[in-house]
């Protein structure tokens, strides 16, 4: 095997065993990335001389003996929209090019901390607008399975690099599904946390109510280590919450037997192609040989999860995106203009991509006077009735299973044009967005030789049970082995 081909696990023993150093962890991964970047395009930018001296520093520590976390070696990616400082951040967007933060995402730092070496930046859809990456402003990332296929998004570029082996782990967000799709589409473990699990501070903001920031590993153990490092409240984010964080690694082995699932209807029938639904209904079946009780619920108030979100995204994202003026930062026109209102205009005009100004007139028309009350308000509603659906589901149930995209991978083109079609992929993910819980995906099968994955839902704070469950599942299949040719 070699070292670009293992977990984050793996080299991790091999890394605390001496067998391997950080420098040749790193430098395997660097070149893995020269080999195959032409094809895939999964970055925005690499960092090659910052992964060696952060690797470097590792060895020297663990050379004089000093104490490491598990990770400390281990490559990461971090998607184009977690601030670096002193190295551009983009967003995917063009507004935002050749901006170099002043300072570092939370988990950017917290992955330092743990001696990680950053390899690069992912490309990802402008402001983390889509379900293909094709909304980049920069380069569409191709998925490693099939290089005529997206790899999803808009997380695309973190999947498409751990698919690969470019990195053994990647850092995404997921606002309706960015990190769970991707995962999808591509045969690797996503996790969107619980809203507040990890810390916001740092992220390029889209929807406030509804980001979260979560990891794309090879498997659920690597998803279980990197949670380890991310959790866990902070003083810059009043939205992250001061709840314990587990020892994640240790729970994933706990016994399963005995825990009650339900597949939700609303999520299992109309609009699933028959395929994924198949393979999805095969893991419930292994679920039920493992002594997990398994049944349909129902829960009617899901199916308005989409014009919900479609209210509620594209209004928090209009007033987040205001910032973008051209004089405190961003793009700034070259044209003349006519006074301050115009200079704002024109370079926001420019700066910003055709889906994301759609979204920001979506957002600016539901919060205007006159409308708010029939669109932006009613969502709100409709989404505490989601939320409580939610709730009645766990009462009686551990976690829910259904399939997390609708389809497998499609063409790069295939759905640019349609976008109904595009927002329809996050059918299943989104309400889980809505209801701020927690979100695993676990490939579980294979249509026309392009990944399944299926969707693990948990209670508020419960990252637990889910990987326990999803480890349980990798352990007795290899989905989660299987990997693209290239
Ligand atoms: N595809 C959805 C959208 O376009 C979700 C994206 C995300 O989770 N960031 O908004």
């Amino acid at each position: 095997m070699k070292l670009y081909e293992l977990t984050a696990y793996e080299l991790s023993e091999r890394l605390a065993s001496k067998e391997t150093s950080a420098v040749e962890v790193a430098q395997a991964f660097i070149d893995r990335i020269d080999s195959t970047e032409d094809q895939l395009h999964s970055f925005m930018l690499t960092t090659p001389e910052v992964a060696l001296e952060q690797a470097k520093a590792v060895d020297e520590a663990r050379a004089a003996g000093e104490e490491l976390g598990p990770l400390a070696g281990v490559p990461i990616a971090h998607k184009d929209l977690l601030c670096t400082r002193g190295i551009q951040t983009t967003c995917g967007s063009k507004i935002l090019e050749g901006f170099r933060p002043p300072y570092d995402a939370d988990v950017v730092i917290k992955c330092r901390e743990a001696g990680m070496s950053m390899v690069g930046k992912t490309n990802m859809d402008e402001f983390a607008m889509g379900s293909s990456t094709e909304n980049s402003a920069y380069q569409i990332t191709r998925n490693p399975w099939d290089l005529d296929c997206v790899p999803g998004g808009s997380s695309g570029g973190s999947a498409a690099a751990v698919t690969a082996g470019q990195a053994p782990i990647a850092l995404g967000t997921d606002t309706g599904g960015s990190i769970r799709q991707p995962a999808s589409l591509c045969g690797i473990t996503g996790l969107k946390p619980t809203y507040g699990r990890v810390s916001r501070y740092g992220v390029v903001a889209y929807a406030s109510s509804l980001d979260q920031v979560g990891p794309l590993t090879r498997d659920v153990r690597d998803a279980a280590m990197i949670m380890s490092v991310i959790a866990g409240s902070v003083p810059s984010d009043a939205t992250s919450a001061d709840i314990a964080v587990p020892d994640y690694l240790a729970e994933i082995e706990g016994d399963v037997s005995g825990l009650r699932a339900g597949v939700p209807s609303q999520l299992i029938g109309e609009g699933i192609e028959p395929e994924v639904r198949d393979c999805v209904l095969a893991a419930v079946k292994q679920y039920e040989e493992m002594g997990i009780t398994c049944e349909e619920v129902e829960m009617p108030n899901i199916d308005y999860s989409l014009p919900v979100y479609y209210l509620i995204a594209t209004a928090e994202a209009a007033s987040n995106l205001a910032r973008y003026d051209g004089v405190r930062y961003g793009h700034r026109t070259d044209r003349a203009v006519d006074d301050i209102y115009d200079l704002f205009a024109k370079s926001r005009g420019e700066g910003f991509g055709p889906e994301v100004r759609l979204r920001i007139m979506l957002g600016t028309f539901a919060l205007s006077a006159g409308y708010y009350d029939a669109y932006y308000l009613k969502a709100q509603k409709v989404r505490t009735l989601i939320v409580q659906d939610f709730e009645n589901a766990f009462a009686d149930h551990d976690f829910l299973i259904s399939p997390t995209s609708p389809t497998v991978a499609f063409k790069v083109g295939e759905k640019a044009d349609d976008p109904l079609q595009m927002k329809l992929a996050d059918i299943c993910t989104i309400p889980i967005n809505l209801a701020g819980i927690a979100g695993l995906n676990v490939p579980c099968g294979f249509v026309d030789d392009l990944p399944v994955g299926m969707q693990l839902m948990g209670r508020p704070f419960e990252e637990d049970v889910l990987l326990r469950v999803g480890h349980a599942y990798q352990q007795a299949t290899d989905w989660h082995t299987k990997r693209p040719a290239m």
